[in-house]
């Protein structure tokens, strides 16, 4: 039996709980009630189509029901479903995890998997500080705190929030939360006073050079988001940050530790982010496109040095005690072993440099609204800051919730988009085409001017 938009409206509202949603808000709106999809575009129950203009939450690499990943997980349910990998071992997961260390191409050498980005963050940091326990538990007793950029976003479970710096997310929590060392990040929007981007780079690196004089004793290893903080509001880091980082993390032997969860499998024009500025972490996180949005996975890499420090004796308890009970789930690993060929078939990431590249003027054209204070793209990862006066960078009252009248307007339009505060992200489904990708801007345009006509009293 097929339900009506009403009733399912009614079940969605009598019986959902969803995710980083005001529901008290969302309670008064129309909920988008998706029911298929097919390329970039998605469809809701009463056939209404929407460009999907945040990739389904930045997983979606291919486009929706594609063909081939399909097949891939026909193929897969035929044989079996879930194994599990505690003691044993699985088709798929040997082979992706093979094929993960080879388009990595550096000295990352195991992956340990999971099935959210979240829990990838968990393992990297339990990880991190069990290494340094397993290779001296005395000379590094106090190496149990963990370095993270202003306005970080690792994930929402505990250990995630801990080395979180969004205070919206993570104030809450704080009684729960471990210890973090937080350091400043280039968000060269609001940072005028420190002056031209090397020079706020500068700023930043020396920063964390001082904290890791005082402090690197204490400290098991620094985690950041390479390239572009996403949640916090698609921050583009400038080039010359992450390497000094690394460098830094080396020079006061810290563990570095690189979040690649929203950044991995195209999203930035490279594969990896990480290749943009040719560093080499201890440890990896990735997840989100890992699947090309089909199914949970997620995964942690890192180097043989650190996998080999727990390869003790029994009776020594070297062992890595984390697991969860669908690590390596076959159709997962299948369907993200089959993404992975797909992207190099296809020859996804050169066509997202172009794509991006096209992309780059159109989007200077927002800049013509009144309330578009920075246009932020990486790739295609981009972020438009919205703000009430152009001079003085003040954003919106939060109350007032403009940006999301913005999405609403952009939904009307037939383009889905979110925001994140201030700031309106576009990061589209990666196989989305030009036209696609150049109606999108224009309907971002159109949705923004829209709401400012509206509001225009406030405004003045
Ligand atoms: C989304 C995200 C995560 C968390 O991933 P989940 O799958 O939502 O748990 C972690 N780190 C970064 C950088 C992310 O963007």
């Amino acid at each position: 039996m097929k339900y009506s938009y009403e009733q399912l409206e009614q079940f969605d509202k009598q019986y959902v709980w969803h995710p980083f949603t005001q529901m008290k808000s969302y309670l008064e709106e129309k909920p988008l009630i998706i029911e298929r999809g097919k390329g970039s575009y998605l469809y809701d129950v009463d056939g209404n189509r929407y460009l999907d203009g945040y990739a389904s939450l930045w997983v979606n690499v291919h486009g929706h029901n594609d063909p081939e990943l399909n097949e891939a997980l026909h193929e897969q349910i035929e044989k079996i479903s879930h194994s599990t990998l505690l003691g044993s071992a699985n088709v798929p997961s040997i082979l992706l995890a093979k094929k993960l260390v080879e388009i990595w191409g550096g000295k990352l050498s195991k992956v340990f998997y999971s099935d959210t980005g979240a829990a990838a963050v968990e393992i990297a940091l339990k990880m991190a500080y069990q290494y340094w326990q397993n290779i001296d538990p005395v000379r590094y007793k106090h190496k149990n705190k963990f370095i993270s950029l202003k306005e970080a976003y690792h994930g929402d479970t505990i250990g995630a929030v801990s080395v979180g710096g969004m205070d919206l997310f993570h104030r809450i929590f704080r009684p729960l939360l471990f210890e973090r060392i937080e350091v400043p990040s280039p968000y060269v929007y609001r940072m005028d006073e420190y002056g031209d981007e090397e020079e706020i780079v500068n700023y930043c690196l020396k920063q964390l050079e001082e904290t890791l004089e005082q402090r690197h004793s204490e400290v098991a290893g620094m985690i950041v988001e390479p390239l572009v903080q996403g949640a916090a509001g698609i921050i583009t880091h400038p080039e010359g940050f992450l390497k000094g980082v690394e460098t830094l993390c080396r020079k006061y032997n810290i563990l570095f530790i690189c979040d690649e969860v929203a950044v991995g499998f195209g999203r930035t024009g490279t594969l990896f982010a990480c290749e943009q500025e040719e560093v080499e972490p201890d440890i990896v996180c990735l997840g989100k496109g890992i699947t090309g949005g089909y199914l949970p996975l997620a995964a942690t890499l890192t180097t043989e040095e650190i996998y080999s420090a727990f390869l003790g004796e029994v009776h020594e308890n070297k062992t890595f005690f984390h697991g969860h009970t669908y690590t390596g789930n076959q159709l997962s690993c299948s369907v993200a072993l089959k993404n992975i060929e797909l992207i190099e078939k296809r020859h996804l990431v050169s066509d997202v440099q172009r794509k991006a590249q096209a992309l780059a003027g159109k989007l200077q054209k927002l800049y013509e609204l009144p309330v578009v204070g920075d246009v932020r793209q990486k790739g295609l990862m981009i972020g438009i800051e919205i703000v009430k006066d152009k001079k003085t960078k003040e954003i919106f009252d939060r109350s007032e919730q403009i940006e999301h009248k913005m999405i609403l307007e952009a939904r009307k339009r037939g383009l889905i988009i979110r925001p994140l505060g201030p700031v309106l992200t576009f990061i589209p489904v990666l196989a989305m085409t030009d036209e696609q990708l150049e109606s999108s801007v224009d309907i971002i345009f159109a949705a923004i001017n829209a709401t400012v006509q509206a509001n225009k009293v406030k405004l003045m």
